[in-house]
């Protein structure tokens, strides 16, 4: 028998977020993220579950030829690009669309001959800080592009900070747009500037997010980039389960404390339950007391110190606890961003952080 922890890749509900993000986005073609191993669902899960999506985007190039060899034959994207000029034939031979955010990545590109013509999303630094040219040096990049023979289409694209806010006070959407436009001014490509947040709020920035390609990542694993909204107010649904077993139950008497630390003291008679997940499977050690679960389809919450395989929860509210009550530990009726915003975290790092050592099924 296998430990009873398992995370159930829901693919109908891949499909079902992937066309709410085409019905936020109508004009654009969709390149469906699946970096970190597609938010911890697993690449082949990723090809399944999004196989209606215009190109997969994400980091490794070995993951690309992975993608390759799962059979996705639509368009692929590098999002930091190539690391390595030996990388470059590899675009070539796998037609793969790679970011090009940096001068060093420019040399790469002029130093190898390309034998098939390749296409690329040059990238611009609006104001994140983290990859592209600053827009006055785009234009200069562009052109340097332009010259290198087997350069195809050359993507526009930048990255939001804050996508997750209409209006961020310190780096607005518009703002990264104006800066984008003046960047970008009399170059011709097709754009792509929208992750999730961009996405689900193309509706409200109609005017300044013209898209011709969007890449959405986590709301597609039904999770939020933020803002205050949950997932379910924008019609998404959870693609990860997490569920478990209660393997042990303690009956505790007032002042009895459970787990490391002994941080939690019953306040008078109570049962608690061992469920067999811990942080080395994922789940966050700093989900405090509080934290919901689901037993036996009825909410309770987290008592005591997440360990290592095991963490222990209230058993109260439930009405018939045994060994092998099924537990949630989130997805389906729990959603994710609510057990990471109680861990301090979001709900991209639980996806992520799932352990190789949980059992993946589809359902
Ligand atoms: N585009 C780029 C360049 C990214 O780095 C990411 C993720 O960080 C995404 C799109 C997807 O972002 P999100 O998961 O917020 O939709």
């Amino acid at each position: 028998m296998p430990r009873p922890l398992c995370a159930t890749i829901h693919l109908d509900s891949m499909q079902h977020n992937l066309a709410r993000a085409r019905a936020c986005a109508p004009q654009a073609r969709v390149w469906a993220v699946v970096k970190a191993n597609a938010y911890g669902h697993g690449l082949e899960r990723g090809v399944k579950g999004f196989m209606g999506a215009d190109g997969l985007a994400l980091i490794e190039t070995e993951n690309a030829l992975r993608l390759r060899e799962l059979g996705w034959a639509k368009p692929i994207l590098l999002l930091e690009g190539i690391f390595d000029a030996s990388d470059v034939p590899l675009l070539a031979e796998h037609n793969i669309n790679s970011t090009v955010h940096s001068i060093e990545q420019i040399r790469m590109l002029e130093y190898t001959q390309l034998y098939r013509p390749i296409d690329v999303h040059l990238k611009m630094n609006t104001g994140m800080n983290r990859l592209g040219f600053k827009p006055a040096d785009y234009a200069a990049a562009y052109k340097r592009l332009r010259a290198i023979p087997g350069i195809r289409n050359i993507t526009l694209m930048t990255h939001f900070a804050n996508a997750d806010e209409l209006e961020h006070p310190r780096l607005s959407i518009a703002g990264q747009v104006q800066r984008f436009v003046e960047g970008a001014a009399g170059l011709e490509g097709e754009r792509s500037l929208s992750n999730s947040g961009g996405v689900l709020h193309q509706a409200d920035l109609q005017a300044q997010l013209q898209n011709d390609w969007v890449r959405p990542g986590v709301m597609l694993y039904g999770g939020t980039p933020g803002g205050g909204r949950t997932a379910r107010d924008y019609g998404l649904r959870p693609t990860m389960t997490l569920s478990s077993e209660i393997i042990a139950i303690q009956d505790l008497v007032a002042g009895d404390t459970v787990g490391y630390g002994s941080r939690f003291e019953a306040p008078g008679r109570m049962q608690v339950g061992v469920v067999a997940c811990g942080y080395a499977d994922g789940y966050p050690r700093h989900a405090p007391h509080g934290t919901p679960v689901i037993v036996d389809g009825v909410r309770t919450t987290v008592v005591g110190r997440v360990s290592m395989d095991m963490m222990t929860v209230d058993l109260t509210p439930v009405s018939n606890p045994r060994v092998g009550s099924q537990v949630t530990l989130w997805g389906d009726g729990l959603p994710i961003d609510e057990v990471a915003g109680m861990a301090g975290t979001i709900g991209y790092e639980l996806m992520c952080a799932l352990a190789a050592r949980v059992r993946v099924t589809e359902g």
